[in-house]
């Protein structure tokens, strides 16, 4: 029998998938369950997407298009791009992706060699780690535990950098803490990235619009704008528009890494769908009155889940500002019983969780900080309500 590839071998399939499917099986089977596992929008795009979408069907061409992404969808890029504080960049310098996932992933391709050394925050978004491995870079993370509010501080980065990794990832706002980076920390991060110039940088901002209490969204190239020649912001348009489906990722990067991923798309996808291209277009070129409305409705939401979080004895949570996710350390439950059940760890917790009381929640060991779980508040206010009910009264069970 022939083998596969020595890389499957360190390949996994998403953590956060196998708990979203043990919830969608025990639902189908009839169970009373509250999925707060996956994260996902609970809306649907405007119907000038879908008139768009329509619209191009009618007119589909039928042939293959750009490796780098239609010019209308660039273009459209281009005034997010400009309207959120990033002017000056060309077409040259943007190039699309199926999803921000297989754009970060062609980015691991681009640059890094195996062996090479990608560092970044933990908690960190699942698939990093998993696409580092595939590409078969090494990892370093950086830990910033709920005692520091999950926020990486400039002396950990430079000590970081100083052995001169590949690539330095930062996600801002965070999935899975939702916290999101004041002005005046990312400019102190920034002035250590300016002194450790031969690390390439990666933003994975795909939240930028999901910001909430006034913050804002900042990137290093705000304050640093020098940086340019070696960052890489990503962008995606799943979930401020409600399109994960969709598959559209975007990044706008130096023109020759740009180019390398145009190279990468020719021989992976060759292009995105006309209809889906058009789609992207009028989410990004429309109205933006729904991102905005939505990271106000995600504020409220978030206020809900902590409210019901701060009235449990030992559970702790940094409160977060962005995206649509709470990252509480629960880790008071550690130790204890919920019936028979032995809770050791945050793997325990989950399944005694989502079985004792039919709510699915991912363990933070999926995201680098087993002491927490990941909530993705997105569901209807009624269903998030009945779940933190559920969630409160199992701690109240634990003996
Ligand atoms: N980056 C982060 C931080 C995410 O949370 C996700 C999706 O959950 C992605 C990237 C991938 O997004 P997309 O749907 O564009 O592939």
């Amino acid at each position: 029998m022939p083998l596969l590839a020595e890389r499957m071998s360190r390949a996994k399939p998403s953590a956060i998938m196998v708990v979203a499917e043990k919830a969608k099986r025990l639902k189908a089977a009839g169970g009373d369950i509250i999925s707060f596992s996956i994260g996902v929008p609970n809306f649907l795009p405007g119907e000038h997407v879908y008139a768009a979408a329509r619209e191009a069907l009618a007119h589909d061409s039928g042939q293959y298009g750009s490796n780098r992404g239609s010019e209308a969808l660039l273009d459209a890029f281009l005034k997010h791009l400009e309207g959120s504080g990033l002017p000056g960049y060309e077409r040259k310098n943007l190039v699309v992706g199926v999803g921000a996932k297989h754009t970060l992933y062609n980015l691991a391709e681009a640059l890094l060699n195996p062996g090479d050394e990608i560092v970044f925050p933990t908690p960190y978004w699942t698939s990093y780690v998993d696409i580092a491995d595939i590409v078969g870079a090494k990892t370093t993370l950086l830990p910033c535990p709920p005692e520091q509010n999950y926020k990486l501080k400039p002396g950990q980065l430079a000590k970081a950098l100083a052995s001169k990794p590949k690539v330095f990832l930062f996600n801002n706002p965070s999935n899975p803490t939702g916290m999101v980076y004041s002005k005046d920390e990312i400019a102190a991060l920034a002035d250590v990235l300016v002194a450790h110039p031969d690390t390439w940088i990666i933003c994975d901002d795909i939240y930028n619009r999901l910001v909430f209490d006034g913050v804002g969204y900042h990137n290093f190239l705000h304050v640093r704008p020098e940086l340019r020649e070696r960052t890489i912001v990503v962008d995606s348009i799943s979930k401020t528009y409600g399109m994960p489906g969709w598959r559209v990722g975007l990044i706008a990067a130096p023109e020759k890494v740009a180019q390398a991923l145009v190279t990468l798309n020719s021989n992976h996808i060759t292009n995105l769908p006309e209809v889906v291209t058009a789609a992207a277009v009028a989410a990004l070129s429309g109205p933006q009155d729904i991102p905005a409305q939505k990271a106000k409705e995600f504020a409220g939401k978030r206020d809900r889940v902590l409210a019901v979080l701060a009235a449990i004895p030992g559970v702790k949570c940094p409160r977060p500002q962005g995206a649509f996710y709470v990252f509480p350390d629960i880790s008071v439950a550690f130790g204890r019983k919920h019936g028979s059940t032995a809770i050791g760890n945050d793997v325990d917790l989950c399944n005694a969780l989502l079985e004792a009381k039919g709510v699915a929640c991912v363990p933070g060991s999926a995201f680098g900080e087993p002491r927490a779980l990941r909530i993705s508040y997105t569901c209807p206010d009624a269903q998030l309500d009945e779940g933190m009910k559920r969630i409160k009264e199992f701690f109240a069970e634990l003996i």
